[in-house]
């Protein structure tokens, strides 16, 4: 179990929060709203309102006690900085913050940030790719080259084993796991499974092999 500061609970925050509820997290959410805060407190172990560009009430939270810090705040962009870069300054170990535009994404690296989620641009490039072909069902960027997607096996190989087809060095890609259904997962199928047309696979790879595959 991780211990949260949560800061900012618009829409973004809230959905954090009601996760973090479902995954058993420690969670302080705190918002400028009062109104937010009380409706966030069924979903996380405490709540509080304040300004989180104030030092002192930062300071009065103690956040080097918490595992990770999230700055929820999008829209404005003053607060998000400041509230990260004084996070940083008062100790805290790890401070996540939410961007809304490439620049903000680089200067909030710059003051502090430890790692950056940008949800407008995760979620369309990965919609795009989803949706760029009818046999890609989900797509995850692992660094700017690497990705896995899940996909259908294609009808070539069905009736093969994955020796038989060489798959790494054919096609330079791992199958990680074989999905049967939506619940059904095999991870890590051994070299002579035989692929079944009614099967997804999880392939991990360079971006550019997997596009070939998949003759994007
Ligand atoms: P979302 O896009 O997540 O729906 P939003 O559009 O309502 O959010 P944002 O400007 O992104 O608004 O702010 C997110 C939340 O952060 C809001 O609930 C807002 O009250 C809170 N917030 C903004 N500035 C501060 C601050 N200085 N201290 C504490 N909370 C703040």
């Amino acid at each position: 179990m991780k211990s949260i500061l949560l800061i900012g609970l618009g829409r973004f925050g809230r959905h954090m929060a009601q996760k973090f509820n479902e995954l058993n997290q420690e969670v302080l959410a705190v918002d400028i709203d009062e109104e937010r805060v009380n409706d966030i407190l069924p979903f996380v172990t405490d709540a509080q309102i304040g300004d989180s560009t104030s030092e002192a009430f930062l300071s009065s939270l103690g956040v080097r006690n918490f595992d990770r810090c999230v700055v929820a705040i999008g829209d404005d962009f003053q607060s998000s900085l400041e509230t990260t870069s004084l996070l940083k300054d008062l100790g805290a170990p790890f401070v996540l913050a939410r961007a809304s535009r490439d620049v903000h994404a680089k200067f909030l690296l710059r003051n502090g940030a430890d790692a950056i989620i940008y949800p407008e641009k995760d979620m369309a490039v990965r919609a795009a790719v989803k949706y760029s072909a009818d046999n890609i069902f989900d797509y995850i960027s692992l660094t700017p080259d690497y990705s896995i997607y899940e996909t259908e096996v294609p009808v070539w190989w069905v009736g093969k084993t994955i020796v038989q087809l060489a798959v790494r060095t054919k096609y330079h890609i791992n199958v990680l796991a074989l999905k049967h259904g939506d619940n059904d997962m095999e991870p890590l199928p051994s070299p002579d499974h035989v692929f079944r047309g009614d099967e997804r696979m999880l392939i991990l790879g360079r971006n550019k092999d997997i596009e070939r595959f998949l003759q994007l």
